[in-house]
């Protein structure tokens, strides 16, 4: 085996790290972690340390770490057939099973799956298909995207542009001219403090209308959203406004994406987020949840009346050219069926619910009284907290404090417990695997109340 410092030194030599500060690694003052093994909550690293990860690495281990069934699932499909290609309609029982099982559980409304292989590349597809549909309903002038501020949506050319974070843009020549952002809805920082609920999200409402007439309906083709707000900021969406939204899309002909690459398949604690907030997508993203991150699987899921556009499409112009060699890889789909086979086995849906229920209540209890947390919020397996310089005046920190990224490291540092400091704003996220029990759910809220402690008082 290797000596760690070995390792060190390779890995500050050759490793260029995604979102990671790339000169600061190099030089040796950003911290660097070798994962070894995993259990339930909990990983280990090289130095013999052992976490609870309360952000499922980056929401996705949903079913947990070690889990035997979908490992020997993957060795199986490796040695029985490791690849073949899913063009031309070829496919293996695997990919064929899993495309029946992502079907038997989405809305009743859908009708096909695509497999890609990451959140990016099936944001991607989905773009494709719509621009794809509206050529052949021969709109073609139907083509912008309207995304939110603070969502999230990958990190590619297109989708690094639907992201609303300043960070992916920045420097990158992004947003690309077909996307056009719209309001996030995030209460807590609503500029009109008298605003009740409702009344916000009336102006969301009202400033995605006069969006669409500043452009023109006849030039937008979609929205896209995660049902609930994630990388932005763990933001649950205010009562009302996802059928609001629905219904002023649907009156200008606009269809609707939902990004369930972190709300699908149960950490909401139901299926998806679109039956949690009663969506009705023409399009849902899924990855993470899918495979629960043992194999890169991502899909897209395609509506009925989208897919007979689509298919009118073939029938004037010969197959679709749209294809990725890992579309629906033999060892994701394996990785796939076993992983929503253990889901159900283990009634690991209904946890994610009943015992992300308790943390978010418990979270709430412990931190809403502290001077400088503004918000205790989320739904299901989400959790954040978010930390304001002045509660009253309703003030946030300097983002050089780096107040956010100070809490999680103390947390990590005293309890060795893994939170997420979010990219934009001091705000906390918690997503643990769905496996979480009430005893490990009080040990991240003590830790975190510590951790608060320690940094503001
Ligand atoms: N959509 C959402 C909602 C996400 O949270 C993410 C990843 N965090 C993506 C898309 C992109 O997925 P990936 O990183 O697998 O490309």
């Amino acid at each position: 085996m290797l000596h760690n410092d070995q390792l060190e030194h390779w890995d500050r030599e050759n490793f260029f790290h995604p979102s990671t500060h790339l000169a600061g690694f190099a030089r040796g003052n950003q911290p660097h972690r070798v994962l070894t093994g995993g259990s339930g909550c909990h990983i280990e690293d090289r130095d013999g340390n052992r976490l609870l990860d309360a952000f499922a690495g980056l929401y996705c281990v949903n079913a947990g770490y070690g889990r035997a069934p979908i490992a020997e699932a993957i060795a199986d499909q490796a040695k029985e057939l490791a690849y073949y290609h899913a063009y031309v309609g070829h496919g293996t029982e695997a990919s064929i099973t899993l495309a029946k099982m992502v079907l038997d559980r989405a809305p009743d409304h859908m009708s096909k799956v695509y497999f890609g292989l990451s959140g990016s590349d099936a944001n991607e597809t989905n773009i494709k298909l719509i621009w794809y549909c509206n050529n052949i309903l021969g709109r073609p002038e139907k083509k912008k995207i309207i995304s939110r501020w603070r969502g999230y949506h990958g990190s590619g050319l297109m989708t690094g542009s639907l992201t609303g974070l300043e960070l992916f843009h920045k420097k990158f020549d992004l947003p690309l001219s077909q996307v056009v952002h719209t309001d996030a809805p995030y209460y807590f920082r609503r500029s009109n403090r008298d605003q009740t609920e409702s009344e916000f999200v009336a102006e969301c409402v009202a400033s995605l209308e006069a969006l669409i007439d500043r452009e023109g309906a006849d030039t937008i083709a979609a929205f896209i959203g995660e049902p609930v707000l994630g990388t932005g900021g763990i933001v649950p969406p205010p009562e009302g406004y996802w059928p609001a939204i629905q219904a002023v899309l649907e009156r200008h002909d606009i269809l609707l994406i939902a990004d369930e690459v972190v709300t699908g398949f149960g950490r909401l604690g139901t299926m998806f987020g679109s039956d949690h907030y009663g969506m009705r997508p023409d399009l849902i993203t899924i990855a993470k949840g899918l495979t629960s991150a043992y194999a890169p699987l991502s899909g897209s899921i395609v509506s009925d009346r989208m897919w007979k556009v689509l298919e009118r499409g073939t029938d004037e112009n010969g197959p679709i050219g749209h294809g990725w060699t890992y579309s629906a890889h033999p060892i994701g789909a394996a990785a796939g069926v076993a992983n929503l086979k253990l889901l159900d086995s283990l009634g690991l849906i209904e946890n994610a619910g009943s015992v992300g229920s308790y943390l978010n209540a418990t979270m709430r209890d412990a931190l809403t009284e502290h001077p400088h947390v503004g918000d205790v919020r989320g739904e299901g397996m989400l959790c954040a907290v978010e930390f304001v310089a002045d509660k009253v005046g309703h003030r946030f920190f300097d983002a050089a404090d780096k107040i956010g990224p100070q809490i999680a490291g103390k947390l990590l540092e005293q309890d060795n417990i893994i939170a997420r400091a979010m990219p934009q704003g001091d705000i906390l996220g918690f997503a643990p695997p769905f496996c979480l029990t009430r005893e490990e759910a009080d040990q991240v809220v003590a830790g975190t109340v510590r951790a608060v402690t320690s940094v503001l008082g």
